[in-house]
């Protein structure tokens, strides 16, 4: 009889610590997910900021007006995404 009820409150006391512990470790895999995830909120990094869009008529890559390599030919200023463009632009 003495046994009988040792196994009554041992038993259920020894799954309900077996599950909050399965529990715990669950919510903690849980709680831990969403900091992976930070690094793809991070906002992209714009390519040119401000100023009027122009087409590079060597590579064809749209470059913005502040901050881009310019050169002027015959009156017509052409905008450029690089000086190697601006060069290969002359050359031709
Ligand atoms: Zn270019």
């Amino acid at each position: 009889m003495l046994r009988y009820l040792f196994l009554e409150i041992l038993v259920p006391v020894l799954i309900f610590t077996l599950v909050r512990s399965i529990l715990r470790t669950l919510f903690q895999a849980h709680r831990n997910a969403p900091v992976q995830r930070q690094s793809q909120t991070s906002p992209p990094t714009p390519v040119t900021a401000g100023g009027e869009l122009k087409k590079d008529p060597v590579c064809g890559t749209y470059v913005s007006t502040h901050g881009s390599v310019t050169r002027k030919v015959d009156g017509e200023l052409f905008y450029f995404c690089s000086p190697e463009c601006r060069d290969k632009y002359r050359a031709a």
